[in-house]
């Protein structure tokens, strides 16, 4: 009897397993075909200053719009990209859109400050990350200190070395580096200090819960003022109320993102808000 079970839950397992197999080697072939055929698309989401209310700058997220499965979401393709080695030839799609884009939108005298642009572990683990985004910068004449590097601190934790050494490259290029979804990862005080980073990107989970759970604030608070104390730059994700951008803009957070103030959007929209110059009042 015990024997049986085991036998059927083995194969129960290897079915599985297979399945999951053959839906992962569907989707690298997907991602592989759409990005041959240019068919990924990059969003705009704008990023305010809480001091003037504009927008100053952009996180450039990736869209896959697939024709029969709809839109599939980032975070369930990027990882499959990071296994399957696509990762490097997304990234520098990416990074090369996001800079033209840019570049035209300032050219247009448009006003951006600031393009973010996510960067997986992978990327930095290939070693010519810094010739790559040289090249794209030469290309496409956007000036460096434009370009910020969205890094998530797990990416930084798992590759403290290569990643120091990076970072010391792009520091030299003049490229700004933030680090993403700050709060949830383990980095010490001391790590911080070895790397060359502009600026910190406060979790949307301590965003979120803000102004009802006291934990959240209060680590929220300690960001803020870690950030302060090393001279960095602090920006909040995930701001959907008013009520978390005041507290946020007055315990001294100078940028504000989340769908208060926009949601992801295609390039054409994120130009017309760009070009209406609209400002966000305190309340
Ligand atoms: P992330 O870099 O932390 O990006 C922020 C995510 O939060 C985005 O999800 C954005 O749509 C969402 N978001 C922004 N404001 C709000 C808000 O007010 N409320 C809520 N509930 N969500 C908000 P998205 O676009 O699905 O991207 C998820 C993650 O996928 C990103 O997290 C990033 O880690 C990764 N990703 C996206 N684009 C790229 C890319 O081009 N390259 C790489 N390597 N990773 C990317
Ligand atoms: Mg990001
Ligand atoms: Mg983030
Ligand atoms: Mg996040």
């Amino acid at each position: 009897q015990a024997k049986d079970d085991g036998r059927n839950t083995y194969h129960f397992y290897d079915a599985v397993m297979h399945e999951r197999i053959l839906e992962r080697r569907f989707l690298e072939n997907e991602i592989r075909h759409a990005l041959d055929n240019d068919k990924l698309d990059l969003y705009y989401q704008p990023k305010i200053s809480f001091e003037s209310g504009r927008i100053v700058g952009a996180e450039a997220l990736i869209r896959w719009h697939h024709p029969d499965r709809g839109m599939i979401p980032p975070m369930e393709f990027i990882p499959i990209a990071e296994r399957c080695g696509l990762i490097s030839r997304i990234g520098e799609w990416v990074l090369e859109t996001a800079c033209a884009q840019a570049q035209r939108w300032r050219q247009a005298g448009l006003g951006l400050d600031n393009i973010a642009v996510n960067v997986s572990a992978a990327q930095f683990r290939n070693g010519d990350l810094g010739d790559i985004i040289d090249r794209i910068l030469q290309s496409t004449g956007l000036e460096p200190e434009i370009l910020e590097l969205e890094i998530t601190e797990t990416t930084v934790m798992q590759e403290m070395d290569i990643i120091v050494e990076m970072l010391a490259s792009l520091k030299k290029l003049g490229v700004g580096v933030a680090i993403d979804d700050f709060g949830t990862g383990y980095s010490s005080l001391a790590y911080l200090r070895r790397l060359p980073l502009t600026k910190i990107k406060i979790d949307r989970s301590f965003v979120t819960d803000i102004l009802e759970n006291q934990d959240a604030s209060v680590v929220a608070n300690a960001i803020i003022s870690l950030g302060h104390s090393l001279n960095l730059k602090l920006v909040a994700e995930g701001i959907e109320k008013p009520d978390q951008a005041a507290f946020l803009a007055e315990k001294g957070c100078q940028e504000g993102q989340g769908y208060l103030f926009g949601r992801p959007m295609p390039s054409e929209d994120f130009q017309a808000l760009l070009a209406a110059g609209q400002v966000y009042e305190k309340n």
